[in-house]
């Protein structure tokens, strides 16, 4: 269901007879006209913390003031549920109460008998007690689009007498709103009015910066800060030029769409552990000139029903409002391992499939960046053509790439020290770029330690001595994934 919008999915949880459905939002009014929209002539009761149980349309006090306990009292045969909706507000502090727990429980089994009901819950907090939890499916708000965006600031400027802003500081503004909710964008225009007093250029900052924290609040999507360039790389320059040349298509997202260019999906950048894969998904943000998004897998998976694909569109729709970016999916195989096989969960065979068909039909600007170690682990069905656009292999880095490593590493440390790097990189052979890096830095701290004002070759030497390499650490299964990939055919990173 990824596609549908928040009321195309809950009238068809509603047609479905799914129990209860718990809308996770602050925007109580947005939600309102949602599930009036959706009623199709049902009746709807609703309960809410600070009137008690009331009209819904009208919001006038059926009971003043009625504890919802007394309100679910009045709700506890079929003939007095069947063909309503209840609408459950600030629920959450009520349902570890295990009274109210399970009155719910009794109107959710009706529901399940045959009772033409749903119970919607809307709050902003998530909480599921234990025995509610087979009955609960949860549905996040969608995010707006620019129309709506602009409408929402238009409508804080005239509600606030501000003097209106031209069309390309409101163009801005809306592009930096993107991915947020009404209401975090309203609270974002308040702060910076209180700040200044106006809408300005200036404001961009601080809707940079609390968008930042709206992404980390919500905990799935991480955003990265743009550090390390494709200059950071050394070596790997078959994937270095093929980003080269879409980096041109994400830098004139919209030049590129009207000249018929497709939007390209993404890469999966696979191999050895250390060689620069997470690298070059960094990089391949700051050449596109985009932000990065990290997307946790492991924090994807929820506990409840829905949860896990809830979260996953959460994260596919907030990464779709912040594009153009580039969206930087870390372990891939972690999150999709044993996907259809014994030990594949449902959850995670169903999570697979939506990433998949959103992979199959994105066409908005957003730069999967899938990374893995072992694909042997991926189902099949990821790697076809059509998913990703291209999939490398990355391997331990070859003689003249392990020069490149070592130049860019001792010059972030030490740009003024003259070092030959020849012989450092024949001495190296079978060390990962992480490797290399670890060398320069023991080098370093010891030349550090032992009071020297530079750092020479044979400082090096010594520290690539004792290391021991990563082929010698995983022989083995660094030899059978380069057989794995090169059987697969994958294009190599380096030339
Ligand atoms: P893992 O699979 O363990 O996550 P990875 O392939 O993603 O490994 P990176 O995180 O990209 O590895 O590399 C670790 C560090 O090693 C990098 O931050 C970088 O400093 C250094 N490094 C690795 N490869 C290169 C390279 N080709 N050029 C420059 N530095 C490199």
């Amino acid at each position: 269901m990824n596609n549908l919008s928040i009321k195309e999915r809950l009238i068809r949880y509603i047609d479905a007879g799914f129990p209860i459905i718990y809308i996770n939002t602050f925007e109580e009014e947005k939600t309102d006209e949602i599930i009036r929209s959706v009623v199709q002539n049902r009746d709807i009761c609703e309960w809410n913390e600070s009137q008690g149980y009331v009209d819904f349309e009208t919001k006038a006090a059926f009971m003043e003031g009625c504890p919802l306990e007394t309100m679910l009292d009045t709700l506890n045969t079929f003939d007095s549920i069947d063909r309503k909706i209840i609408v459950l507000k600030d629920i959450h502090s009520y349902l570890e109460e295990p009274r109210i727990a399970s009155k719910i429980k009794a109107l959710a089994k009706l529901i399940n008998q045959g009772a033409d009901t749903s119970i919607i819950f809307v709050s902003n907090i998530l909480v599921i007690p234990k025995e509610l939890e087979q009955f609960i499916t949860i549905l996040e708000m969608d995010y707006l689009d620019s129309v709506e965006i602009k409408t929402t600031i238009n409508a804080f400027i005239s509600e606030n007498e501000l003097t209106p802003i031209n069309e390309k500081l409101l163009e801005e503004f809306t592009i930096a709103f993107k991915g947020l909710s009404e209401f975090e964008i309203n609270n974002i225009l308040a702060l910076a009015y209180a700040e200044s007093g106006e809408l300005t250029r200036q404001n961009l900052n601080l809707i940079f910066e609390q968008k930042q924290q709206v992404i980390r609040k919500a905990g799935i999507l991480e955003m990265i800060p743009l550090k390390e360039g494709i200059s950071d790389i050394g070596g790997l320059e078959n994937l270095k030029s093929w980003l080269n040349k879409k980096s041109k298509i994400y830098k004139n997202v919209n030049s590129a769409r009207e000249f018929g260019v497709d939007m390209p999906k993404g890469v999966l950048i696979a191999g050895v552990p250390g060689c620069g894969k997470s690298l070059s998904a960094k990089a391949a943000a700051k050449l596109f000139e985009v932000p990065l998004l990290r997307l946790d897998m492991g924090r994807l998976m929820g506990k409840y029903v829905g949860e896990s694909e809830g979260n996953l569109r959460k994260a596919i729709a907030l990464a779709e409002a912040v594009a153009p970016c580039v969206l930087w999916v870390d372990e891939l195989e972690k999150a999709f391992a044993g996907v259809n096989g014994d030990n594949g969960s449902e959850v995670t065979t169903r999570l697979f499939g939506n990433f998949l068909t959103w992979m199959q039909e994105k066409e908005s600007p957003t730069f999967v960046v899938a990374t893995a170690n072992n694909i042997s682990k991926l189902p099949p069905e990821l790697l076809r053509k059509g998913r990703f656009d291209e999939i490398f292999y990355v391997g331990l880095p070859k003689e003249e790439e392990r020069r490149k490593i070592f130049e860019i590493h001792i010059k972030r440390r030490r740009p003024n020290d003259n070092i030959s790097v020849d012989e450092l990189a024949k001495k190296t052979e079978g060390f990962s770029g992480a490797d290399i890096e670890g060398v320069v830095k023991d080098a370093v701290e010891s030349a550090f330690a032992n009071n020297k004002s530079c750092i020479s070759e044979s400082d090096i030497k010594e520290a690539i001595s004792d290391t021991n390499s990563l082929y010698e650490l995983m022989k083995e299964s660094i030899d059978k994934m380069k057989e794995d990939y090169e059987k697969r055919k994958f294009k190599n990173a380096s030339k």
